[in-house]
């Protein structure tokens, strides 16, 4: 899709400060769709109260307008959509691809911690279940913008995976494909972190006749020795209050020219360069990811 019918999205979960691994997704995210002409959107995942932290989400909106990012439409939360969600649960369920679980951690430790099929734990009418996704012995594949071909075997790779926790939050799984059909997007830019959640997410799609969007996974950051970066580095904060530098290390990060990530004095002049050098194909080739997933015959 181009133009007006390009949709993308950045979706943080507000478990802390934006970070640079996040910056990196935000701005690719950002920078595609407004090369393709079209509209980014913000969603904040806050699905997860007990890891949530208070004020976050906040932040992350304000650090992502000092870098120059601001949602083209009314921000969605998702603690807001829990109807929606459950509608969906109750729609597989209906179908019997949803079902409630019992089983503990402990319990799954005994096949290689996947659910597969049959429930190892008996039915606890004094205790909330969980509820799984029943997968099929099918193998899901895509073509990743970034990282190319993939293909998961679901039930081997994956297994049962949870829709609803114990807890009765709804999983990130569920969520994230109810918003991206709601929210109309038609591509997903995120990090290489997520590439192997995408076949989830793919069958959740189908299962709930819902179109797959075009996906498009970033390299994860590296550090100046091209090494990965360590979680720590990745994690750390970037500063609002002086966003040249982390906006111009994002910018090469994303395979934009030196000259240009050294040029603009302003985060509005550089956002303003770099629209139109952004390649995916350059990104792409240089990209290294970290792929969990098959490639390449399928
Ligand atoms: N909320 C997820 C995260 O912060 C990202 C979800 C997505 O982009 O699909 O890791």
């Amino acid at each position: 899709a181009t133009g007006c019918d390009y949709r993308g999205r950045f979706a943080p979960s507000p478990t802390g400060a934006l970070h640079f691994g996040s910056l990196v997704a935000a701005l690719g995210s950002w920078l595609r769709a407004r090369s393709q002409g079209g509209r980014w959107l913000l969603r904040i995942e806050d699905l997860d109260p007990p890891r949530e932290i208070a004020g976050a989400a906040a932040g992350q909106i304000a650090t992502l307008a000092a870098f120059g990012m601001e949602s083209d439409e009314a921000v969605v939360w998702q603690h807001t959509r829990g109807e929606a969600y459950a509608a969906a649960l109750a729609a597989l369920s209906a179908r019997g691809l949803a079902f409630p679980c019992w089983c503990s951690r402990s319990d799954l430790a005994r096949s290689d911690g996947l659910h597969r099929g049959a429930c190892l734990a008996a039915p606890d009418p004094a205790r909330t279940p969980a509820w799984r996704a029943r997968v099929p012995a099918a193998t899901i594949a895509f073509d990743d913008g970034v990282a190319g071909r993939c293909v998961q075997q679901l039930q081997d790779e994956v297994g049962d995976f949870v829709l609803r926790r114990v807890e009765g939050y709804f999983a990130y799984q569920l969520a994230v494909v109810v918003d991206d059909a709601w929210q109309g997007v038609s591509e997903v830019v995120r990090g290489a972190d997520l590439l192997d959640s995408t076949p989830r997410q793919i069958w959740l799609q189908r299962e709930l006749g819902l179109p797959t969007p075009a996906y498009v996974h970033l390299p994860l950051a590296l550090g100046p020795d091209g090494r990965k970066l360590s979680k720590q580095d990745r994690a750390l904060p970037v500063d609002a209050a002086e966003p040249l530098p982390a906006l111009r290390a994002a910018l090469r990060f994303l395979g934009l020219p030196p000259a240009l990530c050294a040029s603009a004095g302003s985060v509005a002049a550089l956002l303003r360069a770099a629209v139109p050098a952004f390649d995916l194909a350059a990104l792409a080739h240089a990209a290294k990811t970290n792929v969990q997933l098959h490639h390449g015959n399928a």
